[in-house]
């Protein structure tokens, strides 16, 4: 029996399409998986723009079910694999541009060698990425890390790195966490109580057998946009008062800051730990600064960690968790002031009246806070690497599963 995959009786009208030959402009029919057909008219050969291999693109099997698999489907696996060893590589790195950008610098060098020499590119790209991961790795734990510390970090982190992409691990850690919330919610009265029991219920039914939404194979995209991460070197804010008026800090640098608002359900507890550790214990800041963490839980738990007292020295004004100057009902910046804020959107006499408001990091707000401007880039570089230094402690979320009052209490609620 054939695999239903890629069995034809089994595929839509889609599977089969016509392209335009590139040379004499006829039409050349294919079928999805065909690698390359020949133009009846004038002979070219051209590849099919819409290979598409199904679900032989990840199956262990594939090679058995297909016989000999074609070049052009391994060079799309390997492509698939060191492009999302490439996005881990990055969220390891966190906002340290310096290393992501050496990293990056250093698979690109890999790779030529690799097409020079015909190596597998993928294993190629992979192995570089998690070399170099290691060597930062093994400088952190040793002075002067030996080639054997080198290698043993980076084996420890390629495993960890490798096993997580096959793995929906980070969504089920996440939903775990947020039944055990939404149980304390309802054991704090929140409302409406049925409403989450129903969401509970939900939740514990996806937990039980888990598995992601995809795009559909054959899913038509207006446009798709790509945009390397590795490029971005600098924060970027969106400018008055406009969400979609994006430019890069170096070109609105120096602008004078009157007001700061971290807050907005766009925040989490690490953004708030980042802005503490920004501000440093620095008293009497040239701006006024709004603090609102969004819930009730993050500001609890920002307090006991000792955080609201570098908002305190600071003179920061902390509101009270939820919206708050985002919504712009509760509290609003002073009339005319230029603000930067973490909140969503900028649009006019959202904040407050008549005012200037650039969208940005909570990072960013707080370099500002401490500055009355918008920093340079290296301004910034150098007022947060102290958060790169401790980026592990800083940007943990709070897994309520694992946190005993929060487990206990969500053991009291059916
Ligand atoms: S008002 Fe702001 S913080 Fe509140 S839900 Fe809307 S976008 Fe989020």
């Amino acid at each position: 029996m054939k695999c239903p995959g890629q069995d034809m009786q089994f595929w839509n009208e889609s599977a089969i399409y016509e392209e335009t030959c590139p040379k004499c402009g006829r039409t050349v029919e294919f079928y999805k998986d065909d690698t390359n057909r020949k133009c009846s008219g004038c002979g070219h050969r051209m590849v099919n723009p819409r290979l598409d291999f199904g679900c032989a693109a990840y199956c262990q099997f594939a090679e058995q079910c297909l016989g000999t698999l074609p070049e052009e489907f391994v060079g799309q696996q390997d492509n698939l694999l060191k492009d999302r060893v490439a996005v881990e590589v990055k969220r390891y790195l966190k906002s340290d541009f310096r290393r992501i950008g050496h990293i990056m610098r250093v698979a690109q060098q890999a790779e030529k060698i690799a097409r020079d020499e015909g190596a597998n590119l993928g294993v190629t790209l992979c192995a570089a990425y998690l070399l170099e991961l290691g060597e930062i790795e093994a400088a952190g734990r040793h002075a002067s890390p030996t080639a054997d510390q080198i290698i043993d970090a980076g084996q420890r982190l390629a495993a960890a790195i490798l096993g997580r992409l096959a793995a929906k691990e980070p969504i089920i850690e996440y939903l775990k966490s947020n039944v055990v919330l939404m149980k304390n919610m309802i054991a704090d009265g929140y409302q409406d109580a049925k409403t989450l029991q129903r969401r509970i219920e939900k939740v514990e039914a996806w937990l039980a057998k888990p598995e992601l939404l995809e795009a559909d194979k054959d899913a038509e995209y207006a446009a798709v946009i790509e945009i390397d991460l590795a490029d971005i070197k600098e924060p970027i804010v969106c400018c008055p008062n406009d969400p979609d008026d994006a430019k890069f800090l170096s070109e609105v640098a120096g602008t004078k800051i009157d007001e700061a608002f971290i807050g907005s359900c766009m925040t989490n507890i690490g953004h708030f730990r980042a802005a503490a550790t920004v501000l440093g214990g620095a008293r009497d800041i040239p701006v006024k600064l709004w603090v609102a963490p969004p819930t009730k839980m993050d500001a609890s738990e920002l307090m006991k960690e000792g955080h609201y007292a570098a908002f305190g020295s600071a003179g920061a004004r902390t509101e009270m968790p939820g919206c708050s100057l985002c919504m712009g009902n509760q509290a609003q910046v002073r009339e005319g002031a230029t603000v930067i804020s973490t909140s969503t959107r900028n649009f006019p006499n959202r904040l407050g009246k008549n005012t200037n408001v650039f969208l940005g990091s909570a990072e960013l707000a707080a370099v500002a806070s401490k500055l009355g401007k918008l920093p340079t880039k290296e301004e910034y570089l150098a007022a947060t690497g102290v958060i790169t230094a401790k980026a592990d402690q800083i940007y943990k979320y709070m897994n309520f599963d694992q946190i005993e009052e929060y487990a206990e209490v969500a053991k009291t609620v059916a």
